[in-house]
């Protein structure tokens, strides 16, 4: 198969979609792989790697779509990029259609085959979010730690603390993929660590997996007893297909200590905190009610190397089941790919986008 690694030209990112590893492995398998110039550069991957690695490169985003069957990318199709698809492209990336009409509408009328990372399934995981989770649940305390002090108009508190001094107190609220990683940081960096979750059998998980961590059921009333004495709360919870439950309300901010920090990682599902809204890594904090809030929606970004990487080994085994077998042979080895397209030949064929837009 011919395939395509355009550059990503979404404003901030920095993300490559394929490492010139996966690229020699395409190569040896017998395809061909057409890299736009620079398409790796934002995160260190150069085109001599690419070469290196046996594919071409070309000079433009146009010309990689026009030589290509199957284009991989990072993150959802821009304007120009839709402009670009045909019929006989299979686009495989992060499309997230639930949350865009006008998307959905124009990607299904290019008739090309899209299959999205985020909606292939795996025994309930999403094997190709996950690692963006861990990025971002890693990110929330060393970012959080930092906001902390007093001159991004923090408290003063530094989390370790230091001989004769406690440690700072962390709050993760919701122990899957993001706040385990969160949880994780935050006990390596001494700190004082409570995790919450409404599931038992996840807490037991966590309990056994987090040794020092301290484990407690979820509700708003445990969260907010803990609140005045805590410098950091991480907010991590999903509730798929929803938005994420507003579990700090701002009266309940005002108990905390001025300067404390929010970093609400769920921001991206409308966030746990009544107070949050999406920020940027230009502007990426704000302030209410005294407490320091960071946004960011889409945190890996910041990481583009190791964010790259991650990615790119979640994806390997699916890019070269598609690219060997093509979709339908793909689908026919790995049910679970099935899940993964979300429209073809002019038609949308994912349930849960079509219940989203009234589509169906
Ligand atoms: P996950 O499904 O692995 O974990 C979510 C956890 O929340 C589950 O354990 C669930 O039981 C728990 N939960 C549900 N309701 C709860 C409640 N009321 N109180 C406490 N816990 C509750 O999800 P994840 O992969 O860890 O992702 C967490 C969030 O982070 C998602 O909204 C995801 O989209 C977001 N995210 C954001 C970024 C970013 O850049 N901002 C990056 C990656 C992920």
């Amino acid at each position: 198969m011919r395939i395509g690694i355009p550059r990503e030209i979404k404003p901030q990112e920095n993300r490559v979609s394929t490492v010139p590893m996966t690229v020699a492995e395409l190569i040896r398998r017998g395809h061909e792989v057409f890299v736009e110039r620079d398409a790796g550069a934002g995160c260190g991957f150069f085109d001599e790697d690419y070469e290196a690695a046996g594919a071409s490169i070309l000079p433009d985003a146009d010309a990689v779509f026009h030589h290509t069957q199957m284009i991989i990318k990072v993150k959802e199709p821009q304007p120009v990029e839709i402009e670009r698809l045909k019929p006989e492209h299979l686009l495989f990336t992060y499309l997230h259609l639930a949350a865009d009409k006008t998307l959905t509408e124009r990607l299904v009328g290019t008739g090309c085959t899209a299959v999205a990372y985020e909606t292939v399934s795996v025994n309930g995981k999403l094997p190709m979010l996950e690692p963006m989770s861990e990025v971002a649940g890693r990110m929330s305390v060393i970012y959080g730690s930092a906001m902390l002090a007093k001159h991004h108009e923090g408290s003063g508190v530094l989390i370790p603390g230091v001989p004769g001094v406690p440690a700072g107190k962390v709050m993760v609220i919701g122990g899957g993929t993001a706040g385990l990683n969160a949880a994780k940081i935050a006990l390596g960096l001494g700190a004082e660590v409570t995790i919450l979750d409404v599931s038992t059998e996840r807490l037991r998980y966590l309990d056994i997996a987090l040794p020092g961590v301290r484990t407690l059921y979820s509700t708003p009333e445990h969260i907010n007893s803990l609140l005045p004495d805590t410098d950091l709360v991480i907010g991590a919870v999903l509730v798929p297909g929803a938005a994420a439950p507003k579990l700090i309300r701002r009266e309940h901010l005002k108990r905390m200590k001025p300067g404390s920090v929010v970093v609400d990682i769920a921001v991206d599902q409308g966030g746990c905190c009544e107070t949050t809204r999406p920020t940027t890594h230009q502007d990426p904090v704000y302030l209410e009610e005294g407490i320091v809030h960071y946004c960011v929606a889409n945190m890996p970004g910041a990481y583009a190397r190791t964010s790259t990487e991650a990615l790119s080994n979640a994806t390997r085994p699916w890019t070269l089941l598609l690219a060997d077998l093509g979709v339908a042979g793909a689908c026919g080895r790995r049910v679970e790919l099935w899940n993964g397209i979300n429209c073809t030949g002019g038609k949308l064929t994912c349930a849960p986008v079509a219940e989203a837009h009234g589509m169906q």
